[in-house]
């Protein structure tokens, strides 16, 4: 995959929406849902933490082809990942349609096919991998 074009530096409080907020003001645990579906091992759903600076904001940038917040989270490896593919677990009711839409699009596939891929930005942290969504590309 190409290399994205390049973001913008922005403070992760200019990011803060009620998302952003529910997501980074709790303590409970966050999930990449159905990250790995296409995979028959390791956690379909892995658990990730978020890079946080000395203020104990995220780091947070746009999507280059998007324009969705994304957050630096470290699962296997550290990734920006959309706002809006980070969630708690099912049991949130927050964040269960997340879960439920995910699911849904997985239902969908092939055996073997993904809807996600890794690309890499430019970003104040360097070179860092985003999450890629094949909808990003549709548009
Ligand atoms: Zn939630």
């Amino acid at each position: 995959m190409t290399h994205a074009s390049k973001t913008t530096t922005k403070l992760a409080e200019e990011y803060a929406t009620p998302i952003f907020d529910h997501l980074t003001g709790h303590d409970d645990a966050l999930y990449i849902p159905l990250l790995n579906h296409a995979q028959s091992q390791g956690d379909v759903s892995p658990v990730i933490n978020l890079v946080r600076n000395e203020e104990n904001f995220p780091y947070a940038i746009a999507h280059p082809l998007t324009g969705i917040i994304c957050l630096l989270a470290v699962a296997e490896s550290a990734y920006w990942v959309p706002i809006d593919r980070i969630a708690h677990s099912e049991s949130c009711s927050s964040c269960a349609p997340i879960w439920r839409d995910l699911k849904n699009r997985v239902r969908t596939l092939k055996p073997g096919e993904t809807f996600y891929a890794a690309a890499t930005t430019h970003s104040p942290m360097g070179e860092t991998r985003i999450l890629i969504d094949a909808e990003d590309l549709e548009n």
